[in-house]
């Protein structure tokens, strides 16, 4: 794996070169000619409002350049943005089972354990078949070229480019209407499918139908269980 210019994708071997602390030079693509990664000078937020408004070069940075400099602590990555997604899942569960059905103080103890042990069996088996889905579509709609991303490096795009599941965390301390779930859950839809299409480099349109398949997999699950 190796660095990539934002703007057009092209490998680099350094993108800057550090003179003394503090002082850089960010190195030129040989392709576009333009500064290979322009982020590294600039404010987290302004990388967080690119991701938000679903800019292919901020995705090349977060997928590429800050993942290459993550090698090292892989492992730790994975179990991170592993766990972040599935607890978020779980937790998105219970705001929409809570708006269902009445939950109080009278609920005993045995019937709140059954039902968070629910909740997580269910969320495994919607993630389980979301997975199986998302690779099994991408081997269906995306061309599998020389040198395409591994199932791996796909996966942890996923995992990755599912940060709008975060919002969430602000339900926990202000009330909002469920509705907002779903408006995240499209979000979440939409930037997923950037992320298969800056990591495969494949036309916008299989992208969208490999990740809207798993995605709708998953609703339907989640609407039987
Ligand atoms: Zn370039």
């Amino acid at each position: 794996m190796e660095y990539r210019c934002v703007q057009c994708g092209f490998g680099i071997k350094t993108l800057f070169v550090q003179y003394s602390p503090g002082n850089i030079r960010l190195m030129k693509c040989e392709n576009c000619r333009a500064v290979a990664d322009g982020y590294i000078e600039c404010e987290t937020m302004l990388l967080i409002i690119d991701l938000i408004l679903h800019k292919p070069k901020a995705y090349r940075h977060l997928l590429y350049n800050m993942l290459k400099q993550e090698l090292a602590n892989l492992e730790g990555l994975w179990w991170k943005s592993t766990f972040g997604y599935l607890f978020l899942d779980a937790y998105r569960s219970l705001v929409l089972k809570s708006s269902k059905e009445e939950w109080g103080l009278s609920m005993s103890f045995s019937s709140l354990l059954w039902t968070c042990g629910k909740i997580l069996t269910d969320v495994f088996f919607e993630n389980f078949l979301f997975l199986c889905t998302f690779l099994l579509a991408t081997k269906i709609f995306l061309s599998r070229l020389p040198g395409a991303p591994r199932n791996k490096d796909l996966v942890l795009a996923i995992l990755i480019s599912s940060y709008f599941k975060i919002f969430l965390i602000a339900m926990m301390a202000w009330e909002f209407p469920s509705s907002v779930i779903f408006i995240i859950d499209l979000f979440v839809l939409s930037s997923n499918t950037m992320a298969v299409k800056v990591i495969t480099g494949s036309a916008m349109s299989r992208c969208i139908g490999a990740c809207l398949s798993a995605h709708a997999v998953k609703v339907l699950t989640s609407q039987m269980l």
